[in-house]
């Protein structure tokens, strides 16, 4: 029988995109960004001093991500607070965001971005990555291009994109697999390639088409919601 997925969407379908700038009135920027049933909002507050005064570096300004997942936003109700989970998020997401930002350009300071998950249906460090992106850049934060994110795995032996938590958990004999990427639009430059899960080396080449593909869409839809904010 041929391979069908959970919810019948194509291998390189991403579900439905939904982007918005402006979400947060008191923030710098915000945006909100969702795959589907996973919704990730982002806010900018910055640059401004970095306190306490001894973190300032006068070189260059710091990029500060603070990722929740918010107890509500998923079935098993998530305890509250910080966890080794969103410690990493947040790093990796600032490692996938500060290479299109020059710092240098603010000596001293820090730039606040805080990712909320407030729905999530896998793929939450992607949305936010993709929100974040887009909330620098409603902050005004000069910025070589916009990062675009999104997950890749292996579904019965299939390669497809933006997977459900229902395809996440689903092992096709080989375990789970899940690979989030971050690439900078209109590069060959990533700066998030997490691999949880196996996939053999002759089919990354693989992973990375159908990521493009999504990239591609992310963009557009990134582009269009800062072009009706700004026009
Ligand atoms: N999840 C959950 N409870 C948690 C953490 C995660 O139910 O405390 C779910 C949520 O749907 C999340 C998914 O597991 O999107 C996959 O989490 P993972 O750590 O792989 O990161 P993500 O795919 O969200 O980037």
């Amino acid at each position: 029988m041929a391979f069908k997925r959970i919810d019948g969407r194509k291998n390189s379908d991403l579900r439905p995109i939904t982007a918005k700038i402006g979400v947060i009135p008191n923030a710098d920027g915000s945006a909100l960004f969702a795959f589907g049933n996973t919704i990730a909002i982002a806010a900018v507050y910055g640059p401004r001093l970095l306190h306490p005064q001894h973190m300032q570096d006068p070189e260059t300004g710091i990029l500060r991500v603070n990722y929740d997942l918010l107890s509500f936003s998923v079935n098993d109700r998530k305890k509250p607070g910080p966890s080794r989970r969103s410690q990493e998020i947040s790093k990796v997401t600032e490692w996938a965001l500060s290479p299109v930002l020059d710092l240098k350009e603010f000596p001293n300071t820090v730039i606040d971005v805080q990712i909320y998950i407030i729905q999530a249906d896998a793929g939450t460090r992607t949305a936010g990555i993709n929100a974040a992106s887009m909330a620098l850049a409603h902050a005004g934060i000069p910025m070589r291009n916009l990062v675009c994110s999104v997950a890749v795995g292996k579904q019965d032996k299939e390669i497809v994109v933006d997977l459900t938590k229902a395809e996440e958990d689903f092992d096709g004999g080989e375990g789970p697999t899940d690979f989030p990427l971050a690439k900078i639009a209109n590069t060959d430059q990533y700066t998030l390639l997490q691999l949880d899960g196996k996939i053999p080396a002759e089919r990354v080449s693989e992973v990375l088409t159908i990521a493009d593909q999504a990239f591609a869409n992310i963009y557009e839809a990134q582009k269009k919601a800062l072009k009706e904010e700004f026009s």
